[in-house]
């Protein structure tokens, strides 16, 4: 026998097995005859997941399209209510390359009890996470294929657009409570094989999270895959390789800590705060939260370095820096490097025509950025559409002017990502740079490299302006590497 015919006739069998209902309900009705039958997935109450894996680095790894750098977690276990909307994970991750908070394991408590996200510190001490969060978490229940056919299954889902995908049969559900999925069954066989749903990242717009399902076991009357794969875009964010899983066994108490329910929603970023402090009679640090820029002032113009986080941050940055010189027109942002958190305000530079100043190697992936659709959650640049305008950076880059004199350099073979550039001013002997050296922070484990490079390039640093944390004396860069010897 052919092999087409043996598959034609495998799926003939399959769908009449369960050839009632539309198009739609078969394919869920297949999945759940699949899993284990109808009645048995309808009743699932808990599910428990017990093994290791790993999660990616979304953001933060070497260049924009490295996937090396993991966290390898242990003891990992997710217990999830099902009809009850709850999950929590919890899991010990140990970075495999050089983190800014160190390389000892970390323990993670992530939850959810329906709108509430919550984390719990090592500690002990419960926090509210964002409404983001709890939107993604939420959708993550059913990023399962217990959950999502139980939830496809009931009569107020909405079912929509079966088809074939290759050897694959998809169907789209909207669930009870509104959530928009996309599952997709092995056309032979009925297992899920994955589930899709969208989301909003500032850097990368909107974006389908999708979760993979493989080596399905028997487990209490119903197949559940042992491996687990999710992925946000093309980016690799989680591998879970399950070695004990029950079902209905004892999940633990899902509800959200008290600290968590009774704090307010976060609804978004909060409100920027940027302090304006003269470093120079022309160069600014501005501060006040996390992430620092710094506005510099040329003759007829004025550049900017990073445009961090998101379009609240970014924006204010750049009000502050046309309020603190408002007769000459903000032109460029250098950027320091690709990292979400130092890149998630180049979108809004972009909408405020600024010009964007980085290493070639992210000047790709800027130009995917910024071409991106950002149709869930419109931003700045979604609202008011402008081209890129990109100056890429080798090795180095100087930009001078009568009045100012600012060289860029390439900060090589730094294990924090290859795309670093720093900002060196000569007349002034100051220092910009991200990451490589946060003054205050526990951890440098980039400092030395840092000293490398102002070494190479023999530049004359009397103080650093980080892009973390408060101006320093080039002396405590220094100090990082002879507290290591001590
Ligand atoms: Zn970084």
């Amino acid at each position: 026998m052919h092999r087409t015919t043996l598959f034609a006739l495998l799926t003939a069998a399959v769908v009449s097995a369960c050839a009632k209902g539309t198009p739609e309900q078969q394919v869920v009705n297949a999945a759940a005859a699949a899993l284990g039958g109808r009645d048995r997935v309808l009743a699932v109450k808990t599910l428990v997941i017990e093994g290791e894996g790993s999660n990616g680095n979304l953001g933060q790894d070497m260049t924009p399209d490295a996937a090396g750098q993991k966290f390898i977690l242990s003891g990992y276990k997710r217990s999830v209510d099902v009809p009850g909307g709850r999950a929590r994970t919890v899991q010990t991750r140990t970075p495999n390359f050089p983190y800014f908070q160190g390389q000892a394991p970390q323990t993670q408590v992530l939850g959810v009890d329906k709108d509430v996200a919550y984390n719990i510190a090592p500690n002990g001490a419960a926090t509210r996470a964002s409404n983001a969060a709890a939107r993604d978490r939420r959708a993550e229940i059913y990023h399962h294929p217990i959950a999502i056919v139980r939830a496809a299954l009931d009569p107020a889902a909405t079912l929509a657009n079966a088809r074939t995908a290759g050897d694959q049969r998809v169907v789209d559900i909207t669930t009870a409570n509104g959530l928009a999925f996309t599952l997709a069954i092995d056309g032979a066989g009925g297992l899920p094989t994955r589930v899709v749903s969208m989301s909003d990242n500032a850097n990368l717009g909107d974006v389908a999270i999708e979760t993979s399902f493989a080596d399905y076991q028997d487990v209490g009357g119903l197949k559940l895959p042992s491996r687990i794969t999710t992925k946000t875009d093309k980016y690799t964010t989680a591998e879970i390789r399950a070695t004990k899983q029950s079902v209905d066994g004892d999940a633990g108490d899902l509800s959200a800590p008290a600290a968590a329910a009774s704090a307010a929603p976060i609804t978004g970023p909060p409100p920027a705060e940027v302090t304006a402090q003269p470093v120079t009679k022309t160069i600014w640090l501005l501060a006040g939260q996390s992430h620092n820029s710094v506005l510099v002032e040329f003759t007829d113009h004025l550049m900017l370095i990073e445009a961090p986080q998101n379009d609240v941050r970014a924006l204010a940055v750049i009000a502050k820096a046309r309020e603190l010189r408002p007769d000459k027109p903000l032109k460029y942002v250098a950027n320091s490097h690709h990292h979400f958190d130092h890149s998630g305000g180049i979108r809004a530079a972009v909408s405020e025509d600024l010009t964007v100043i980085t290493h070639k190697s992210n000047a790709d992936f800027y130009r995917d950025m910024i071409g991106r659709a950002h149709t869930m959650a419109p931003d700045a640049l979604a609202k008011n559409p402008k081209p890129l305008k990109l100056e890429p950076v080798d090795d180095s880059m100087v930009i001078k002017d009568d009045k100012m004199t600012v060289q860029l350099y390439h900060i090589a073979g730094n294990p924090h990502a290859d795309t670093l550039l720093m900002a060196y001013f000569p007349k002034e002997k100051i220092l910009v740079e991200a990451d490589a050296f946060s003054p205050g922070a526990a951890v440098q484990p980039y400092a030395a490299n840092l000293i490398e490079n102002i070494t190479k390039h023999n530049l004359k640093v009397d103080r650093i302006v980080p892009l973390h944390g408060p101006i320093a004396p080039f002396s405590e860069l220094l100090k990082t590497q002879a507290a290591k010897t001590n």
